[in-house]
């Protein structure tokens, strides 16, 4: 499974609350560089960052879950459509169910 970055944080606290986040919205996320923070000051700072990777699949989802955290006032509320297939909850900007592709009315 493809995983790319969806955010960086220069504390692992502050990576773990996101990583929680995600994980309300059942998106697994992995936290990397996490032992290079100690090496903050001899390399390039954004190697020593730490890092939040997704599933490919997630990286929309998560970026925006993101967004919406790291700035709760600017970012509009995310609203929310339920499947009537599958009765997943999926936000409003997806016309299609992520979890099983039906078509939303
Ligand atoms: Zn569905």
């Amino acid at each position: 499974m493809k995983t790319v970055r969806v955010y960086r944080a220069d504390t692992i606290a502050a990576a773990s609350h996101m990583k929680n986040v995600l994980a309300q919205y059942e998106i697994t996320a992995e936290i990397r560089n996490d032992c290079l923070l100690s090496l903050a000051g001899s390399i390039p700072i954004g190697e020593s960052l730490v890092e939040l990777w997704v599933k490919a699949l997630d990286f929309r989802r998560a970026t925006d879950l993101v967004k919406a955290t790291l700035d709760p006032v600017h970012s509009e509320k995310i609203k929310i459509w339920v499947c009537e297939n599958c009765s997943e909850e999926v936000e409003e900007y997806f016309a299609v169910c992520w979890s099983c592709g039906a078509i939303s009315n």
